[in-house]
């Protein structure tokens, strides 16, 4: 019996949820956070499972082969004729990079917040709660990380390994654990870094964009760095519970309230 590279990454993503799950048990950041904890059937069923499998239809099969069809594109090199790992490694720090930026512009850009703030919206941020992303942001997204690398021509083991590596590393840096790179942590982002990202202090609202790599927030001045462990998190302000609301909210505020307790400074 053989198995497809789609099979072995869908494997490997399940035996790796298990293994930040355990680790989250084990060695907890935040201690009292339970496993089916506020919001978490929203984000499994609601963005992981169905969100997830539509937007894959979108994104594949309405945009990008639709794209497709009316380009060529050979202006570069032959990637296929590269080394898959190589294929891997270019599109993931081309993308990277590209997604250190536009998170970037969603801080800053009062518009594009809406297609973000629906991922800061867990107070308690856990393996799963990273995939608690707007539709939009996830189309515009994946859209450009899937695009260039069909239009590229890139070997299509590409695509299925690309996907295990972001949903694994979703899940880590929002994994809550006090689990550490050590050194590393300042070239590979990892839980210490972006678990401040999802605080509300005042000092992170501009710091810690990095997906997978660290250095861009080093090498571009927002990296932010203490000992200390927040003491809020999530939005400053009220956000509705449920999926499609949540969606709503991005277009139409039906009410806004901030919430009551003050932000803190961590200085
Ligand atoms: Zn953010
Ligand atoms: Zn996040």
């Amino acid at each position: 019996m053989t198995f497809s590279v789609t099979q072995i990454c869908s494997l490997l993503l399940i035996v790796g949820a298990i293994t930040i799950i355990y680790l989250e048990r084990k060695f907890p950041y935040r201690r009292g956070i339970p496993f089916f904890r506020d919001g978490f059937w929203t984000d499994v069923i609601g963005y992981t499972i169905i969100q997830s499998f539509l937007l894959k239809i979108v994104i594949f099969d309405y945009i990008i082969l639709p794209i497709q069809g009316r380009m060529t594109w050979d202006l570069l090199p032959q990637i296929s004729a590269w080394p898959i790992a190589l294929q891997v490694l270019f599109f993931l720090v081309t993308h990277d990079f590209y997604i250190y930026w536009f998170h970037r512009w969603q801080h800053a850009n009062k518009f594009l917040w809406r297609t973000h703030e629906a991922h800061h919206s867990n107070e308690q941020v856990d393996w799963i709660a990273g995939m608690r992303s707007h539709a939009l942001e996830i189309i515009v997204n994946q859209t450009i990380e899937f695009l260039p690398i069909i239009l590229l021509g890139a070997d299509p083991a590409v695509i299925p390994i690309k996907g295990l590596i972001d949903g694994l590393w979703g899940m880590l840096i929002h994994a809550n654990t006090r689990l550490s790179f050590g050194k590393l942590k300042y070239i590979f982002n990892g839980p210490e870094f972006h678990l401040w990202h999802h605080a509300d202090h005042e000092e992170v609202f501009y710091a810690n964009f990095a997906t997978k790599f660290s250095f861009w927030d080093a090498i571009f001045g927002t990296l932010y760095e203490t000992s200390k462990k927040p003491t809020q998190w999530g939005l400053y302000y009220e956000f509705p519970k449920n999926y499609f609301a949540q969606h709503l909210y991005a277009l139409y505020r039906w009410s806004f309230k901030p919430k009551t307790k003050p932000l803190k400074n961590d200085q």
